[in-house]
């Protein structure tokens, strides 16, 4: 009996390979999957080829020159305290808790160096923050400015310390903005659309992409916010996890509030070319690591430190953070309240690393894994790939960034 099982086994495998060959034969050629390089950093290199068709639409926003609005909040910098940067491990929470802070007036010395800088200033205000520009800041960023506090209260759950006091310098012209930001050497090195330092959030206008500036406003207000309510010494995932949850958020025309779970960015067709921007350009490029053999993981994320946060070659942190922040928030009521309760924490002086958290949420992270996964994959796939697939087949252009 055994011999004739066996004698049918291997029958059966014989026909299974004979016919896999055979269905292979008759397919066009499907490129190797390329071989993982062992030095490899970006887990996209993992990437098995897409269909053919996902192939073309994926290499055509690869080859794209960014949109101006899809660097994914490339400022990063932000985090305006020098000992969050260095180490947060170095700070002795034990014997003075890292506690919100209230706001901070602008430095004068960096005030005037803006000054200098700017051509022609007017001084004013944004919202309840101080306003010195080159032009006008937009109107809808003085409705948003004076309403961050109280979205904030209601999306985090924390009353952020006293009033705003900050002052925002708006430079006209990205250049002129540059010239500013490099004279500040730990800035030096990052391409930055904005950033904050010493109550002073500076930022430059681009008259071609009002979306992608209001964006960047918000970014950086949130950073003040978040060191009024919850402390200057966060750990990058969450200040700019946080940051990028209402930047990227639409703003409803009428009433002002934020659109949670509708990001910002769009899909459009150039000829043959293909351009995601704003957060769906982060979304698309997370979508496919998340989906490569070799996805970052949300481990990885909340141990990466600044200077590997800000310097991340795949640029994945930014969009990595954001999901995983609206995923906190938004996959389920009592996960939010969690994490919540975990931010709380936080602002009562409660260290906020990896194991807090996990106790927090009752979950280890490679636990949360598959549904965060499941969860980002569903996102792009709403709010990316339907739009490429109704750009590839119609060729009309369905949303203008
Ligand atoms: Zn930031």
């Amino acid at each position: 009996v055994a011999r004739r099982a066996f004698a049918l086994l291997a029958a059966a495998l014989v026909w299974i390979g004979l016919a896999a060959w055979a269905v292979h034969a008759g397919r066009p050629t499907v490129a190797p999957r390329p071989a993982p390089r062992a030095d490899a950093q970006d887990p996209l290199a993992f990437a098995a080829p897409p269909p053919r068709w996902l192939a073309w639409v994926g290499d055509a926003i690869g080859r794209a020159p960014a949109p101006k609005s899809a660097k994914p909040a490339p400022e990063a910098l932000s985090m305006p305290v020098p000992p969050s940067r260095k180490s947060a491990g170095e700070i002795d929470r034990s014997a003075s808790p890292v506690l919100p802070l209230p706001a901070e007036p602008a430095d004068p010395e960096l005030l005037a160096r803006a000054a200098a800088r700017l051509r022609g200033g007017r001084e004013g205000a944004v919202g309840p923050y101080r306003f010195l520009g080159e032009v006008a800041p937009p109107a809808s960023w003085d409705r948003l400015a004076g309403a961050l506090d109280a979205e904030y209260f209601e999306r985090v759950g924390l009353a952020p310390l006293g009033a705003p006091r900050e002052t925002v310098v708006l430079f006209a012209d990205r250049a002129r903005y540059r010239a500013f930001q490099i004279e500040q050497p730990r800035l030096a090195g990052l391409r930055a659309a904005g950033h904050t330092a010493s109550g002073v959030v500076a930022l430059a206008l681009d008259a071609d992409d009002a979306e992608g500036s209001e964006a960047t406003f918000v970014h950086e207000l949130v950073h003040l916010v978040n060191r009024r309510a919850l402390g200057p010494a966060l750990p990058p995932w969450l200040d700019e996890g946080l940051a990028e949850e209402f930047a990227q958020a639409r703003i409803d025309p009428q009433t002002g509030r934020f659109l949670w779970g509708e990001r910002r960015g769009g899909v459009r067709r150039e000829g043959q070319r293909l351009e995601t921007s704003g957060a769906l350009a982060g979304l698309e490029r997370l979508g496919r690591a998340l989906a490569s053999p070799a996805p970052p993981t949300l481990a990885r994320l909340v141990a990466l430190d600044w200077e590997a946060f800000v310097a991340d070659p795949a640029e994945l942190s930014y969009p990595h953070a954001h999901e995983w922040v609206d995923f906190l928030f938004a996959s389920d009521p009592a996960r939010a309240a969690a994490f919540r309760a975990y931010l709380s924490g936080i602002a009562r002086g409660q260290p906020a690393g990896p194991e807090t958290l996990e106790r927090a949420l009752g979950a280890r992270l490679a636990e949360l894994e598959p549904d965060f996964r499941a969860a980002a994959l569903r996102g792009k796939a709403r709010a990316v790939d339907a739009e490429i697939a109704a750009l590839t087949v119609t060729g009309e252009r369905v949303r203008t960034p």
